[in-house]
């Protein structure tokens, strides 16, 4: 049976990625040798740190005074990195769930945080908008986008302080203005990599900044001027990312990827608003369009086993909710064919046959 995989992260990756990959299994780059078992201190090899470094740049239209490396350690060793480095005094963070609660946590080891803003109240289904971002703080810190509660920051803010973003779940699915923040980082593994590889996106007079005295690991600016080559690399994962941003140019970049998401996800999200037996938990300005979150109608909340089983019937996977948010979720990142979201509207659509 086809599967069609919603699942949140690790995620999908387009064939012709995964070609690439299971080919430098066997011959990295035309070198004869599998990419598994290259020095990561090769020509070859920092050719691919290079190319995904100048195909991050062009890609996200990153000005020249930012600077971008690769790390291993996943989104949550940033959650400490970043307050070791640049907190000192005070920094400010928008609490939209649980990966912010976990930022916040490692933040207060460092200094004092701030809580500008949250909606835990609503159970985590909107992004807070208008509050008050003090001049003094050593940086404000987001979660672009909400991978467990589906909810998405649509625009770039404005920050009178240096901004700082996870952009884990959401990282090159739609075109940003780099300028508006300080540095934006996240795991590659949803919409670009492999597990194992982190990529951060640093405007270079943060550096300047670290006054800590830091392990070397945990310096970023060792990171920064090691050109991601501080220790071994994750190579594979990396070389797998320089794949998918090829991928991504050659479909046309971001400007297009952005068009094929809204498409999925607006068809998705129609889909749910119609369905009498569904609803969408999330305020509709705020909706993600990676991480598409859904519940059982009022009043049909015991068929949500029902509708499970019938979905993993038809090939769906990875559809469940996160057990703190429950109900469904279909995660469409940048490599999620359309057909998979057609199917699973026509899987709701039959289900609402069934049970209407
Ligand atoms: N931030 C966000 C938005 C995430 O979705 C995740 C993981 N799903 C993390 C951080 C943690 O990432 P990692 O597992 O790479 O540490």
């Amino acid at each position: 049976m086809k599967k069609y995989n919603f699942n949140a992260g690790p995620s999908l990756f387009p064939d012709s990625v995964l070609e690439a990959a299971a080919k430098a299994i066997f011959d990295f780059d035309g070198t004869g040798l599998s990419v598994l078992s290259y020095s990561h201190r090769t020509p070859e090899f920092e050719a691919v740190v290079e190319e995904s470094k100048s195909l991050f740049k062009e890609l996200l239209n990153i000005p020249d005074n930012y600077s971008i490396y690769f790390v291993g350690g996943g989104a949550t060793t940033q959650f400490f990195h970043i307050p070791a480095n640049f907190l000192y005094g005070k920094a400010g963070y928008i609490n939209t769930g649980v990966w912010t609660k976990k930022a916040i946590k490692e933040a207060k080891l460092y200094g004092t945080v701030e809580v500008l803003a949250s909606s835990e109240d609503r159970g985590f289904r909107y992004i807070p908008k208008g509050f008050e971002i003090p001049a003094d703080l050593d940086y404000l810190y987001i979660c672009a986008n909400n991978t467990i509660f589906g909810t998405e920051y649509k625009v770039d803010l404005d920050s009178p302080v240096p901004l700082i973003a996870d952009m884990s779940s959401n990282i090159l699915s739609r075109p940003i203005d780099v300028s508006k923040y300080a540095m934006i980082y996240g795991g590659a593994q949803k919409n670009l990599a492999p597990a194992g590889v982190t990529f951060a996106i640093i405007r270079n007079d943060m550096l300047d900044k670290i006054e800590r005295e830091l392990p070397m690991m945990m310096n970023i600016k060792n990171h920064v001027d090691n050109n991601s080559m501080l220790n071994t690399p994750p190579i594979f994962p990396i070389f797998v990312l320089r794949e998918s941003l090829r991928w991504i140019k050659a479909q046309g970049g971001v400007e297009e990827i952005h068009r094929r998401n809204e498409e999925k996800a607006q068809m998705l999200y129609a889909e749910i608003d119609r369905n009498s037996l569904f609803r969408a938990p999330v305020d509709e300005a705020d909706r993600s369009s990676m991480n598409i979150c859904f519940v059982m109608a009022e009043g049909k909340e015991s068929l949500e086993s029902k509708f499970l089983e019938f979905a993993i019937s038809k090939g769906m996977v990875g559809i469940k909710g996160h057990r703190l948010s429950g109900g469904f979720r279909a995660s469409c990142y940048n490599a999620c064919p359309k057909e998979n979201v057609e199917a699973l509207v026509a899987c709701m659509q039959e289900f609402e046959k069934m049970y209407k």
